[in-house]
């Protein structure tokens, strides 16, 4: 077996817990291999690095896989060109390696080009430097430190500079993210439809991402202007030191056990969302080794509502004083210290003491408020929810990286409280920048009157983009722009805010968004069920929700599902631009997943609703 080295990806993962370096090495499950969000961002950043990477004609592509020592080789005999541009070069210096994105040598000069995803605005930052100051990724005041949201990205490119440095010693390195430029719009159409993602199927069935190629013409190259290469010499030079000490470490720790990883590691409430924290049925968990005893106690501590804002009793940090105290049962927090820093109860201390209350209990909170709440609530009754995404690489002329795409929506309309709902929708099929017919479509299904029931604050700020967005495109509809004020201004109800304020059901644990909520209730709620089926004709599982039961459905020979926001925005893509755009029968298909998705969210809130209206006597 090759032996363990430490890639860019495995010093970028150690930065942020010295422990993960182990599960990692070690082949400890990981659950970000099945996040859809994060296989969004994956799509999207392969195609920036590939656009960055087109714009170098003569770069040429080096295979990796054969052994690091290989491939390697291979990077060193093209570096004894004078003149070179590289792709996915491998450096490699002791147990340290990297691939870089792009290298360009030219004689004694080597500049090293990292491609990030992530966007910056390129204009702010111009004008930065322009102004004798450090520029849009570092603070605007003396010592101009870098912003804490950079340092991981800047780290990473420090990490390569300090190998390239050791395999080419003597040569002048310039260092440069490539970022996407939000200050820059797109000048074409379709543009992800230039590009095509290289998937590798294994024996299993099972496909990976292995990259992105450009498929476009040099005309339209020309006409791509989205990224921006910033050279972030004085940054690199900011943290060099820092990195070669962290990374000389983690180095030395490749062959250690777990213990010598972990010693000065903090248990802390950043656990919670740990990626080595994974499914009770996983045969190995980092988290479980991590925390050994206090991994096991259910409730756990770690589900109470926004625990890494609470303080113990002596001020410290909760979980750190849990920790020392060998506990971590939720039921173990001392509920005196839930308070803000004054001593006053807050409305977040109020819901955690709620949580652990009412868990304790096994019983439902309801307050005092909900029933003159849901009193005050008069028909008709409009309940929304948007879907939108947000790609690195546009669909439309005139939009930046990263714009909004309003590309759905469901409604169900309630007379009164308790009447069977009505549904509406629109689904964009058409290939034009959608966000002005979004909202003329959703304005004629929910009129200029009436409330309007949403699961988040969401709803009123894409309404509240689509009128800058309408402003940029040029589109003039002063109505339009009135209609979609008054609604975020006067009619939008965020029930949301009553899931977090005005109830508590012990499935909920610390959590509220509506496919939590439903399915706190859905097991235990009969009432919930029959209605469910007689307004739908379907039949109600009892023993699972209607997301889970959502069956998939096969297209193209693979079964596709979707069951969140990512997974819509991912269907949206496939129907619109993907292979099957051009089979009507397939973009039927890919469209009734995302309308039989979307409607059940708003279905969703008119039942959950519906029950609030049986606990405080009003059904
Ligand atoms: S569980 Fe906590 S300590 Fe362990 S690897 Fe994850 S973040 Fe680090």
């Amino acid at each position: 077996m090759a032996p363990h080295t430490l890639s860019k990806s495995d010093f970028k993962l150690a930065r942020t817990c010295d422990a993960k370096l182990f599960f990692r090495e070690n082949g400890y499950p990981d659950n970000r291999d099945m996040n859809p969000y994060l296989a969004l961002l994956a799509e999207g950043g392969y195609m920036v690095e590939a656009l960055a990477k087109a714009k170098y004609v003569d770069g040429v592509q080096l295979e990796y896989g054969r052994g690091v020592v290989d491939d390697y080789q291979r990077t060193i005999d093209q570096l004894g060109r004078d003149q070179v541009t590289l792709f996915e070069a491998t450096l490699l210096v002791g147990r340290q390696q990297a691939r870089v994105d792009i290298l360009e040598k030219k004689g004694n000069t080597v500049r090293l080009l990292e491609v990030k995803a992530k966007s910056f605005d390129g204009a702010e930052h111009a004008a930065s430097l322009s102004e004798g100051r450090a520029g849009a990724l570092r603070g605007k005041k003396k010592p101009y430190k870098i912003f804490s949201e950079w340092v991981e990205k800047l780290e990473d490119i420090t990490f390569q500079v300090l190998l390239l440095e050791k395999v080419l010693p003597g040569v002048t390195i310039k260092p440069f993210l490539v970022l996407v430029d939000t200050s820059k719009n797109a000048l074409i159409d379709n543009i992800p439809s230039l590009f095509e993602l290289v998937r590798r199927t294994s024996a299993d069935g099972s496909t990976r991402l292995l990259t992105a190629r450009y498929t476009g013409s040099p005309e339209q190259l020309a006409h791509l202007d989205l990224v921006t290469e910033v050279d972030v010499s004085a940054e690199v030079a900011m943290l060099r030191d820092d990195v070669a000490e962290a990374a000389a470490i983690y180095e030395s720790r490749l062959d250690s056990p777990l213990s010598v990883h972990s010693v000065g590691i903090e248990r802390r409430s950043k656990c919670g969302a740990c990626e080595f924290r994974v499914d009770e049925s996983a045969e190995k968990s980092g988290f479980d080794e991590c925390w050994g005893a206090l991994a096991t106690p259910r409730p756990h501590m770690l589900e109470l509502f926004s625990i890494g804002t609470c303080k113990a009793p002596d001020r410290s940090s909760l979980v750190d004083w849990m920790v020392g105290q060998q506990k971590a049962s939720l039921f173990d927090i001392p509920e005196d210290c839930l308070v803000k820093a004054d001593g006053r109860i807050g409305s977040n201390a109020e819901r955690q003491r709620r949580q652990i209350e009412f868990t304790r209990r096994g019983d439902v909170f309801l307050s005092t408020d909900l029933r003159g709440k849901v009193e005050a609530l008069h028909g008709p009754m409009y309940f929304i929810d948007f879907e939108t995404s947000r790609l690195a690489l546009p669909y439309h002329a005139g939009m930046r990286s990263y714009g909004l795409v309003t590309f759905q929506w469901s409604c169900h309309t309630v007379a009164s409280l308790g009447d069977k709902p009505t549904h509406a929708e629109w689904l964009n099929k058409t290939d034009v920048w959608p966000n002005r017919a979004f909202a003329e479509s959703l304005r004629e299904a929910i009129g200029d009157s009436g409330q309007v029931l949403t699961w988040s604050h969401f709803e009123g700020t894409t309404l509240k983009q689509i009128i800058a967005d309408l402003d940029k495109f040029g589109h003039v509809v002063p109505e339009l722009v009135d209609w979609m004020t008054d609604v975020f201004e006067n009619r939008i109800v965020d029930l949301h805010n009553w899931a977090k304020y005005d109830f508590y059901h012990p499935g909920m644990r610390g959590r509220t968004s509506i496919k939590v909520v439903l399915d706190a209730l859905w097991k235990s709620d009969a009432p919930m069920r029959k209605q469910f089926e007689a307004w739908t004709g379907m039949v109600a599982d009892e023993s699972r929700d209607p997301y889970a039961s959502l069956p998939p459905v096969e297209i193209s020979g693979v079964f596709q599902d979707v069951h969140e926001g990512t997974g819509a925005m991912r269907a949206y893509q496939e129907m619109m631009y993907g292979v099957d755009k051009n089979d009507p029968a397939k973009k039927d298909m890919w469209a009734g997943l995302l309308q039989r998705y979307c409607e059940l969210d708003t279905l969703s809130m008119v039942l959950i609703l519906e029950h609030w209206r049986r606990c405080v006597g009003l059904a």
